[in-house]
């Protein structure tokens, strides 16, 4: 759909005339310029055929690297057992999210329910693995994220987004048309096909990718067979920083843009910190924004895998800390960077 003069003029209008206004400084030049991805393509007329181009996959689902085939728009379910329609647990401002997500509004966030990958330790197993939820309409999910847009929140956090990614893109331009116009953040295990993520490219604004192994026969003993996960995930994280680029903010440091990459670490090295930094540090920049998480905790079926049925230990979050900064990695969470100061004075 292309579009015409008087529509480019009049979004530009919605979008707080940003198209058409001089700024002030350079930073305010940023600011003022910016404008979230799924805007601009409504903009170019783009939208509605990615809307479209995602909604085909459902008919032979292809939406994440499992590829199960089935038919969802006829009710078929594969191995997420997601529906035609979207689940959502719960809608709602949350504020243990990284600091440039939180704000003083909070994160948008919309927990999806279920999941592709479905790890044994998962700590939200009553919605990825049993699927607690309610059906909704893609327009009922607009109105989450208008409501969560007119609570203040600084973001969409859309967690474990892949297997409803046609559902939200939907309700995205139906958000969008609607008034919603701040930044999407995909928040997601990180098992994500290239050929999605192409889909996604300049709608969304910032990649939260998880990368939870670097070694196949943990990914395949923990999450479900995902023996390529490493491989899977590694491809995904380049294109994501290829199509955001480092993790941008505004002048009060709230995040506009940008990849950031969670690690958790888990116990006994399960994770492969050691790896998963090296590859950081020569794959990307090395101010690619890391978050390595502390917060592990045994969950769900963890209790029936010795190597990971335990805490982790200060030495081990230390470690990893440590691996992170002599791999040169210049942008570390705040968080972890802190939790680092806590594990040292704890020993
Ligand atoms: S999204 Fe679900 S149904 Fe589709 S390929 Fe992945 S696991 Fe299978």
């Amino acid at each position: 759909m292309k579009t015409t003069r008087r529509e480019f003029i009049k979004n530009s209008i919605l979008l707080g005339g940003s198209a058409l206004l001089t700024p002030l400084s350079a930073h305010a030049k940023q600011e003022e310029r910016w404008v979230p991805g799924y805007a601009k393509l409504e903009g170019e007329g783009k939208l509605a055929e990615r809307v479209e181009q995602a909604y085909a996959l459902f008919e032979q689902c292809q939406c994440c690297p499992r590829q199960c085939g089935v038919n969802r728009k006829k009710g078929e379910r594969g191995f997420c057992r997601g529906r035609y329609k979207p689940m959502v647990y719960s809608a709602h401002p949350h504020f243990g999210e990284e600091v440039s997500l939180v704000g003083q509004g909070g994160s948008g966030t919309i927990f999806f329910s279920n999941c592709n990958l479905r790890c044994v330790f998962c700590q939200n197993w009553p919605i990825s693995h049993e699927g607690k939820g309610k059906e909704m309409e893609d327009e009922g999910v607009a109105d989450m994220m208008l409501d969560l847009q007119k609570t203040g929140c600084h973001n969409i956090n859309l967690v474990t987004p892949t297997h409803v990614m046609p559902n939200i893109l939907s309700a995205t331009r139906i958000a969008f048309k609607k008034g919603l116009r701040i930044p999407l953040v995909y928040n997601t295990s990180g098992y994500e096909r290239l050929e999605i993520l192409k889909i996604l490219d300049g709608i969304v604004d910032l990649y939260l990718p998880d990368m939870k192994y670097m070694d196949s026969e943990k990914a395949a003993q923990y999450s479900a067979g995902a023996a390529n996960y490493p491989e899977v995930a590694k491809k995904a994280i380049l294109e994501m920083h290829r199509q955001v680029g480092a993790h941008e903010v505004d002048k009060r440091g709230i995040a506009l843009r940008g990849l950031m990459i969670r690690h958790l670490v888990m116990p006994n090295r399960v994770a492969g910190t050691e790896a998963f930094v090296k590859w950081v540090a020569e794959a990307l920049p090395k101010s690619t924004y890391v978050n390595i998480m502390s917060q592990w905790r045994v969950e769900y079926k963890a209790f029936e895998h010795p190597e990971i049925a335990r805490s982790i230990t200060a030495q081990e979050f230390l470690e990893a800390m440590d691996g992170a900064e002599k791999a040169g990695l210049t942008n570390l969470d705040p968080h972890s960077v802190a939790m680092r100061s806590r594990y040292r004075r704890r020993l």
